[in-house]
């Protein structure tokens, strides 16, 4: 990866890659790179080959202007991008492509985000992801029930269709590469803090620790517009105190298994549901690279969440016996976005805004979209950079977000607290996963992220199978005594 890992590196010479971290492609032939120290500007040198930096000792006075909202610049536009996941790298890439000054700033080049890595199919057309990062291609699911009744799902899936499993560190790379080839300049570096010292109307300072090696150093950076991709724990969104969300502790072990065992997972996933794994959400076994990822998560009781882990290793049982543990990774997930996302100068996306689905626990695409809604926002609204923007141009963003999404992760919501709430409802919800109709209006919504239209009388045979699998489960429930709960309540 060429990173831009050294501040004061000069133009030219090779940036080293950072140990560990896995190349999805050959490096630039011209890497963008920064030199730069403390409080001097870095600019783009007149005539310099596309993504060559240069330092600028002078320091930049233009920058440390204060400019009016609408304002045409004598210079490009400076947007820092705290965050290089998906959310932050698909808004660097957006905001470069449109000649924007762009600055991304990711604390580790090889981050391995805990993460179950799937993604709808529409995420790989529409960010042009190619075929390499897509570890397996996941065409059948099976839903487990509380008391472990399977029901297949897939049948409805058109050939060509699936869900991309991926791993973070591969899919992250790519997207930070694209970012950079597209004109962003990376910053390995930890964002510490910033500052507005010429007012509102001025320029932000971000105070970074830059890494190289082993090496240090104290760098100060200053932009126009900052944009908060810097995930769950979002240093920026407590900065311009965006207010809290509920959040979901997710865990989940990377497990090597045996040939024949990971045949079995080599096109399918597993969902199960149950106190057991959890009092609100799901487990699963999916399929990764050369293993496969068992998690499981829970909003309500932060503090079981290891016995839910256990629950289920347990239940995927004989599946994954004698596997070999070789990671355990567990993150935040935010329940629904922040009272605030956008403030003056300076928005959020991704999951620093809250934008992970309930039900599914989904965030990757809606990061990676949310960020290049940003970014096209951001560009449109300052001309293509050659303008400051301000608030209401921000807000264009968001305006346009919660038009298209909220329906989404409204039904969602309900979805979660209907069939989540108890076991009796959980085989309710397996039982109705066998009809073809509810499989294809799931799959087709997963993996287009658009609502499809129903047909009334579909949908009336839904309403009234479920309501029928409810009482059903309600009264197999009330005969067979009360469910069964795992963990401290
Ligand atoms: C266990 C688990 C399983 C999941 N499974 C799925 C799944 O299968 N499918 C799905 O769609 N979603 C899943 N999610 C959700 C998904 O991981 C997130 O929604 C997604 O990663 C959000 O992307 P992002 O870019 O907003 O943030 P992140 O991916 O968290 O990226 C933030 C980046 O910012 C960097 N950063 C943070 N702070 C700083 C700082 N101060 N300075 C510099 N850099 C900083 C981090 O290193 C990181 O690279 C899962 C989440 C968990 C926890």
């Amino acid at each position: 990866m060429k990173t831009i890992s050294r501040m004061t590196m000069v133009a030219g010479t090779k940036a080293a890659a950072a140990p560990g971290s896995v190349r999805a492609r050959a490096p630039l032939a011209t890497p963008n790179r920064i030199g730069n120290t403390a409080r001097s500007a870095v600019s783009q040198m007149a005539g310099a080959p596309a993504g060559r930096v240069v330092v600028s000792r002078r320091r930049d006075l233009s920058l440390n202007a204060v400019y009016q909202d609408g304002q045409k610049l004598d210079r490009p536009l400076r947007v820092a991008i705290v965050g290089g996941g998906p959310a932050g790298a698909c808004a660097a890439e957006e905001c470069a492509k449109a000649g924007i000054e762009t600055f991304m700033v990711e604390r580790k080049m090889d981050n391995c985000k805990p993460c179950g890595g799937a993604i709808p199919l529409c995420m790989i057309d529409e960010f042009d992801l190619p075929s390499e990062i897509i570890d397996r291609k996941v065409n059948r699911m099976k839903m487990i029930s509380p008391s472990n009744v399977e029901v297949d799902i897939g049948s409805t899936l058109k050939p060509n269709e699936y869900i991309g499993m991926t791993r973070r560190e591969i899919l992250d790379d790519y997207l930070r590469q694209r970012a950079e080839e597209n004109g962003a300049k990376v910053i390995n570096g930890l964002f510490m803090g910033m500052e507005q010292k010429e007012g509102e109307k001025g320029p932000w300072t971000m105070k970074i620790n830059s890494y190289e090696g082993e090496e240090k150093k104290k760098v100060d950076l200053e932009v126009d517009v900052v944009v908060g991709a810097d995930g769950a724990n979002s240093r920026v969104a407590k900065i311009i105190d965006a207010g809290d969300f509920d959040y979901a502790i997710a865990y989940q072990e990377r497990i090597r298994i045996d040939d024949d065992r990971m045949k079995f997972y080599e096109n399918l996933a597993e969902m199960y549901v149950g106190d057991d794994v959890s009092p609100d959400f799901y487990g699963w076994v999916f399929p990764k690279y050369d293993h496969v990822g068992v998690g499981t998560g829970t909003v309500i009781n932060k503090p079981a969440i290891k016995e839910y882990q256990d629950a289920i290793r347990d239940r995927a049982g004989d599946k994954i016996s004698g596997g070999q543990i070789i990671k355990i990774e567990a993150h935040p997930i935010p329940e629904h976005p922040r009272p605030k996302r956008i403030e003056g100068r300076v928005a959020l996306v991704g999951d620093a805004a809250g934008y992970v689905t309930k039900c599914s626990g989904e965030g990757i695409y809606f990061a990676a979209k949310s960020g290049r809604m940003c970014g096209e926002a951001i560009a449109a609204r300052s001309k293509q950079g050659t303008q400051m923007i301000g608030e209401r141009d921000l807000r264009t963003y968001l305006s346009k977000w919660d038009r298209k999404y909220w329906p989404t992760y409204k039904v969602l919501d309900i979805l979660q607290k209907v069939f989540y709430r108890s076991n009796a409802a959980r085989e309710a919800f397996v039982e109705m996963c066998s009809s073809e109709y509810v499989q294809r209006m799931t799959f087709d919504s997963y993996l287009y992220k658009t609502v499809v239209p129903g047909n009334p009388i579909s949908d009336l045979k839904l309403l009234w199978g479920t309501v029928g699998s409810i009482l059903r489960s309600n009264a197999l429930r009330v005969s067979q005594g009360p469910t069964v709960t795992f963990g401290r309540k």
